[in-house]
């Protein structure tokens, strides 16, 4: 008796050391945190709310139940990949990033990004930040008048899966695409596209490649693996919402198929980190670079998007340029630190 008693002593103690990575734990000190942002490319407030309201991302709804789902308005920029991207990821409005939209941009200058002011804060040995992107240009990297990236750094299957990125453009047949797409990069790529002089500070820059959720999805599993030894930011992003929008609109089953696939990977994400002992320490945040306007295939005019998190210290809505000092706070970065001062706040309670 005395003998069980003990043996069930020492496993009590051996489950509250080793830690339960069942649910985020608010109490780990934000600066011990790992943070994983996933971008929903197009994902419409208002059609993630109906989906919610059929269970039909129960994966999503999981991490609203544990933290917080708050309202995010798209203001000061166009609605599209570009612009949403670079602010949702540095912070700033155009006028500071030269990112307006898809064909008026510049590269973000260096030191401006969320992944490079964690690296400022905390020393680039100390947090690996990694980008993956299924998108190519409107993400992109490629340099001054460059229009796509050297063959041999696209892979073969990337280049079969190429998709569509605008309305127009997912009309035509795929080698009309190409040459369409090519053109419109020419006329606008005068200086870079925005992801050009900063990737080089990421711990991985894995972008200029467009690719679907079944190609983004496994590598966001690997990247978990590989760098959760140590401490990470992720972004991942996923761009078939904004894709089946534009080639059959947003109230079609394709649309609301790819918003199904990415809460699947979510639930993998989440899964993973579960499995490897992390998900205690890590914060998960979905959102989306803009909305979709209702019914159509376009998103010219879609501000509403939403921030979905585990984090139940997110409570406020807010807009945009909120994101990255919310993340920045909830890591243990310090505000005051950053210049140019950012021009949101923190979404927390
Ligand atoms: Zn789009």
């Amino acid at each position: 008796m005395v003998r069980l008693r003990k043996w069930m002593l020492a496993l009590a103690a051996l489950v509250l050391a080793a830690g339960c990575a069942c649910a985020f734990d608010p109490s780990v000190p934000p600066a011990q945190r790992n943070a994983i942002l996933i971008s929903w490319d197009g994902a419409q407030r208002d059609h993630v709310k109906e989906c919610l309201s059929r269970n039909e991302l129960p994966n999503l709804a999981a991490l609203i139940k544990e933290g917080s789902f708050v309202e995010i308005d798209v203001v000061g920029h166009q609605t599209d990949t570009k612009a949403g991207h670079t602010q949702m990821l540095t912070g700033y409005d155009p006028d500071v990033t030269g990112v307006y939209s898809n064909s008026k941009y510049r590269p973000i200058p260096e030191g401006y990004t969320i992944f490079e002011r964690l690296n400022q804060q905390f020393g680039k040995e100390n947090i690996a930040t990694i980008m993956l992107t299924g998108k190519s240009h409107h993400i992109g990297s490629l340099g001054p008048g460059e229009t796509a990236p050297p063959k041999a750094a696209r892979p073969r299957q990337a280049r079969k899966n190429t998709v569509a990125e605008d309305e127009e453009t997912a009309k035509l047949k795929p080698q009309q695409r190409a040459a369409a797409e090519a053109q419109k990069v020419a006329q606008t790529n005068k200086e870079g596209e925005p992801w050009y002089k900063v990737k080089a500070n990421f711990t991985v820059w894995d972008g200029d490649i467009a690719r679907p959720a079944s190609k983004v999805g496994p590598r966001c599993l690997d990247y978990i693996d590989k760098y959760g030894k140590g401490r990470f930011f992720a972004f991942f992003h996923f761009s078939d919402p904004d894709h089946k929008g534009h080639a059959n609109g947003e109230n079609s089953k394709e649309y609301n198929d790819a918003l199904i696939e990415c809460d699947q990977w979510l639930g993998k994400i989440v899964e993973k980190l579960k499995a490897n002992g992390l998900y205690d320490k890590t914060m998960i945040f979905v959102t989306a670079d803009h909305g979709f306007d209702e019914g159509k295939t376009s998103h010219k005019n879609a501000p509403y998007v939403f921030l979905a998190a585990n984090d139940p210290k997110v409570k406020k809505n807010g807009d945009q340029r909120d994101i990255v000092p919310t993340i920045l706070v909830e890591m243990g970065a310090d505000l005051s630190k950053i210049t140019p001062k950012l021009p949101g706040k923190p979404l927390l309670q």
